[in-house]
């Protein structure tokens, strides 16, 4: 199986570079920065061509978007919020997972039963709105609505599209007092990932496996 990976230099990416390289898989990690077999900052369409020149027709059996930004932790609601952290947020969360996926169509149609795993977050669930952080939120919420649209039209394709929320994880993101490991995400997440079928594409799930509400 070839499994390329957006944000593959730390992090959850780079625990799940790690867990499928450990079982033999062929991972192509991708990122702006760091240990990357192919450099993409996926806020930039350039990038993103230089990248589907590098692969010519390899085919890709797994599409892992996981790069994303949290610029608006703690943001004070008077004088936070600028349109520069709206913008940036958007180009990552959002702009990013699409143009990742345009730009792999045709590497993943080559492969059968291709899989894109989109990770977005609970924060992104419009039923779960406790306030705060309206950048993030907004840009997880969309991801969500992307990857429901993006299932309904790769269907015909026989390509399913998974979105997840990977725990609170103890990352650089979710800081050292988060609730789960990345080791104990990146397990559920890829047993998420196996499952995920053409009969369960548009799902949105959890790392241990519960359907989250929209
Ligand atoms: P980290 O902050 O630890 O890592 C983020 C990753 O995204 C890094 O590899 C970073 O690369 C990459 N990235 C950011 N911007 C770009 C860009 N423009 N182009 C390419 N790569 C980029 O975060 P996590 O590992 O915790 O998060 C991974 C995903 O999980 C994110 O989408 C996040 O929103 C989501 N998530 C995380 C949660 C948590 O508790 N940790 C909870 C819910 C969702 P670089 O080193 O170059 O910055």
């Amino acid at each position: 199986m070839t499994i390329l990976i957006t944000g593959a230099n730390r992090g959850i990416g780079a625990g799940l570079a790690a867990h499928y390289r450990d079982r033999g898989e062929e991972v192509i990690g991708t990122g702006r920065s760091g240990a990357v077999r192919i450099e993409l900052d996926v806020t930039r369409p350039e990038s993103h061509a230089a990248m589907a020149r590098a692969l010519g027709e390899t085919a890709i059996d797994l599409l892992i978007c996981n790069a994303g930004v949290y610029l608006d932790k703690g943001a004070d609601p008077e004088t936070g919020y600028g349109a520069d952290l709206w913008a940036q947020t958007f180009a990552t969360n959002v702009t990013g997972v699409f143009l990742t996926v345009q730009a792999l169509l045709p590497n993943l149609r080559r492969a059968r039963g291709a899989k894109v795993a989109i990770i977005a977050s609970q924060m992104g669930s419009s039923t779960r709105a406790p306030g705060g952080s309206y950048i993030y939120r907004a840009s997880k919420a969309a991801a969500v609505n992307l990857g429901r649209n993006l299932a309904a039209d790769l269907k015909a394709e026989a390509i399913a599209v998974g979105i997840y929320h990977p725990g609170w994880v103890q990352t650089d993101m979710g800081g050292p007092t988060a609730e789960i490991t990345a080791e104990e995400a990146v397990h559920g997440l890829a047993q998420r990932f196996a499952a995920l079928s053409l009969e369960t594409t548009g799902c949105f799930e959890t790392w241990d496996g519960l359907a989250h509400p929209f």
